[in-house]
């Protein structure tokens, strides 16, 4: 049996980073649960490093900063102890996120000796515009290069990109996606924009400069994304950010950091409801339902996701294509079937 897994996070926030990206707060994204007290990263190293042994397959992750950028003196304080746990058998892999600019061969070479196995680069946008207007200082052609830097270096590459940034659109996103497919990573996770409290965004909308990028635009755009990765055989391992006390959540969402943007606890089954909803859109549309009564068998495990959040799948189709009735249920099929009854 595969053994589970468990990531041990450490978040060295903003550390290498040389300017803020205009909708980043990594103090605020990566905040310890309860905690107002930022940890002392190399702290949190040496604590999580200890912990008893728990039977699970352990990654040590370093996020919420661009690790390759910070002096090196610094990488090798979180990689020596790192790579001697690595050794010893108390974690079986190392992860960490960086810049696509802060990548080249000698520092491929070195995280190579301590033995890091996945690098994550924030992408965010193929588009040189949309990489100005947010801040990011690096263009696309640096994560070309950087992916191809780390793919040759035998690394897994794990690439991040985001929606509704500042000057981008739904044709960009796509534009996005299918320039990192040809890149070819491992996995893609994929953060539709938040405008967070603090940042340059914020202040771009409450002057009124950035619409935001709400949450039926992000699932718009990522119901379009996701099967393209997928049908290219690319895990998409995490959409949207995580929902966190400090973000906001159920009923002290209003006191959080989030401002406005697609900030949602289950983002991720929404974009999946939203693609079966697609699929039965487009198969209705070549059927005569107007006024019938209409009947979808779903796979058991595929039911919720094709009725949709308070069935609001159900009731958009049966809507949209004025039917008499829609019913929506599971049974002992492979995939959805449509009977007009
Ligand atoms: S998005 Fe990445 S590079 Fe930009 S400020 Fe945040 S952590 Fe640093």
């Amino acid at each position: 049996m595969t053994p589970r897994r468990r990531i041990l996070p450490v978040f060295i926030p903003h550390m290498g980073c040389p300017h803020a990206c205009v909708f980043c707060n990594q103090h605020k994204i990566t905040a310890a649960p309860g905690s107002t007290v930022p940890v002392e990263p190399l702290e949190e190293l040496d604590r999580l490093l200890n912990l008893p042994l728990d039977g699970f397959d352990r990654e040590l992750a370093f996020y919420g900063g661009s690790f390759t950028a910070i002096p090196v003196s610094q990488q090798l304080a979180f990689l020596e102890p790192a790579a001697k746990a690595l050794a010893d058998g108390r974690i079986s892999s190392i992860r960490l996120s960086t810049r696509p600019d802060a990548v080249d061969s000698e520092t491929l070479a070195r995280l190579s000796a301590y033995r890091v196995s996945t690098v994550e680069l924030g992408a965010q946008s193929m588009r040189d515009e949309v990489l100005v207007q947010s801040g990011r200082g690096h263009t696309a052609q640096d994560v070309r290069d950087a992916s191809g830097l780390i793919k040759k270096a035998g690394i897994q590459l794990v690439l991040q990109m985001m929606t509704g940034l500042p000057g981008d659109d739904d044709d960009g996103a796509r534009y996005t996606a299918r320039e990192l497919i040809a890149l070819q990573p491992d996995a893609v996770r994929i953060y539709p924009t938040v405008v967070i409290r603090g940042t340059r965004l914020a202040q771009l909308w409450q002057a009124g400069e950035y619409r935001e990028h709400s949450v039926e635009d992000a699932v718009r755009v990522c119901s379009g994304l996701l099967p393209l990765f997928e049908d290219a055989g690319i895990p998409v391992i995490r959409l949207g950010l995580n929902p966190t006390e400090e973000l906001g959540t159920g009923k002290n969402y209003s006191e959080g950091a989030v401002l406005a943007g697609a900030y949602h606890p289950a983002l991720g089954e929404l974009v999946r409801s939203r693609i079966l909803r697609n699929r039965l859109e487009e198969q209705f549309s070549v059927l005569d339902c107007f006024g019938k009564t209409v009947k979808v068998t779903a796979p058991p495990n595929l039911l919720s996701q094709a009725l949709g959040q308070h069935r609001c799948n159900a009731i958009w189709l049966k809507e949209h294509f004025h039917m008499k009735e829609l019913r929506i249920q599971s049974g002992e099929v492979q995939q959805l079937k449509i009977e007009i009854l």
